[in-house]
């Protein structure tokens, strides 16, 4: 039957050749966009940890080679320089779309959001995979409801210096669920909140990895505007946990990924102050436009549905990704990727 993109010889959900993952589960093969980057990256250790093949399409825009160095004897483990933008065919069980310029600093350049989801969805609806597209709680803009659950619908500006992001992520969305609806995909949309960890870019503009970085580096950490907005920080593995909970699950979502421990800018800097370095200074700098005052999780539903909740609070996790900093730094690898 060619009439339907989701049967015929691509859909098959297993493929010859497979060794057994474990018992009683086989082995799946599973494509991770974007698994050059910092969650993908440790999301496909995990996935290889247990015993799946895995198939990173990366373009380097900000991913790095040297985060998946220590999988490429792994006979499990693919590595494919492609950018999602383009179309590609693979014969794969599961897709974890992750591609996308994360960072202030980088996710003006490109349309990956749009593109790069469309190309995805349409092989998951070519090959009959289950799609996991990771937005973000940036979805909710600056928003009016504190803290966000998932049925808030947002408070975006649809032309600022951040909609390419914002909007390009709820464009996203919106495609992920017209395949489900439209195509019968199977799909899972999880909302992530600011997440951070090794192997995370340095000095792409993130606070958590500038205020490390900084402080490493003897400068003072720069806190913009009053530095009384909040966020919430998770740590990347309480991430990862999330996002294999919910791929598994039978739930299409969205459902919120994030740590509810709200921090003013402030008291982060004064968090990481403790954990490197009690001789840290901060200075003050204009904020950017549209910054959201506040932001922090309702993960209600993702711990009744997915029985998933984070573990590692900011005081745990800040000092586990101090000593990368502090090797990358100290060897030069700013691990800008451009
Ligand atoms: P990252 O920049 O480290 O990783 C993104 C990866 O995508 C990089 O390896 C990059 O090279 C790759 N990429 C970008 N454009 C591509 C393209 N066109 N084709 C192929 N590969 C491309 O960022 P991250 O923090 O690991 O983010 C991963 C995902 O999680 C993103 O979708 C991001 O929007 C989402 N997210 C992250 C956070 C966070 O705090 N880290 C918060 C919300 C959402
Ligand atoms: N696509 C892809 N790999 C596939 C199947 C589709 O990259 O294995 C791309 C395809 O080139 C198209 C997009 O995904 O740009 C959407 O595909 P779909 O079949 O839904 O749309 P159509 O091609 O019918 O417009
Ligand atoms: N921020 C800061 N100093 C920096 C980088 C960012 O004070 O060096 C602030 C920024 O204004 C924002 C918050 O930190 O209020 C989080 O910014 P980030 O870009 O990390 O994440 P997002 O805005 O996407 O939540």
């Amino acid at each position: 039957d060619s009439s339907s993109g989701s049967s015929g010889f691509f859909s098959k959900r297993t493929f010859p050749g497979r060794v057994p993952a474990g018992i009683g589960r086989k082995s799946l093969r599973i494509v991770v966009t974007g698994g050059a980057g910092f969650v993908g990256s440790h999301l496909v250790d995990k996935l290889i940890s247990r015993g799946d093949e895995v198939i990173v399409i990366d373009n380097f825009f900000t991913g790095r080679k040297e985060n998946l160095v220590h999988l490429f004897r792994n006979p499990r483990f693919e590595l494919i320089r492609h950018d999602v933008v383009e179309p590609i065919l693979l014969e794969v069980d599961q897709i974890y779309h992750l591609a996308c310029p994360a960072s202030p600093v980088h996710y003006k350049y490109n349309p990956t959001n749009v593109m790069g989801t469309l190309n995805m969805l349409g092989l998951a609806k070519r090959v009959g995979a289950r799609f996991l597209l990771t937005s973000t709680s940036e979805v909710y803009g600056d928003p009016l409801e504190h803290p966000q659950k998932e049925t808030y619908w947002g408070n975006v500006n649809p032309i600022g210096e951040r909609s390419c992001y914002d909007e390009g992520k709820r464009t996203a969305e919106t495609l992920t669920m017209d395949y489900h609806r439209g195509a019968d995909v199977e799909v899972r949309i999880a909302r992530i909140f600011n997440t951070y960890g090794p192997r995370m870019c340095l000095d792409d503009g993130r606070v958590v990895g500038n205020f490390v970085a900084q402080v490493i580096r003897k400068q003072p950490m720069t806190v913009y505007g009053d530095g009384k907005q909040t966020r919430s920080f998770q740590y990347v593995s309480d991430l990862v946990d999330g996002l294999v909970a919910l791929m598994e699950g039978e739930h299409v979502g969205p459902f919120n990924l994030g740590n509810p421990g709200e921090f003013t800018m402030l008291e982060l800097a004064e968090v990481v102050k403790e954990t490197i370095d009690s001789s840290a200074t901060i200075e003050f700098k204009p904020n950017t436009a549209d910054d959201p005052h506040k932001r922090k999780p309702d993960i209600s539903k993702a711990k009744e549905l997915l029985n998933w909740e984070p573990r590692i609070s900011l005081r745990e996790g800040l000092p586990l990704m101090v000593n990368d900093f502090r090797n990358r730094i100290l060897n030069g690898d700013e691990g800008k990727g451009l």
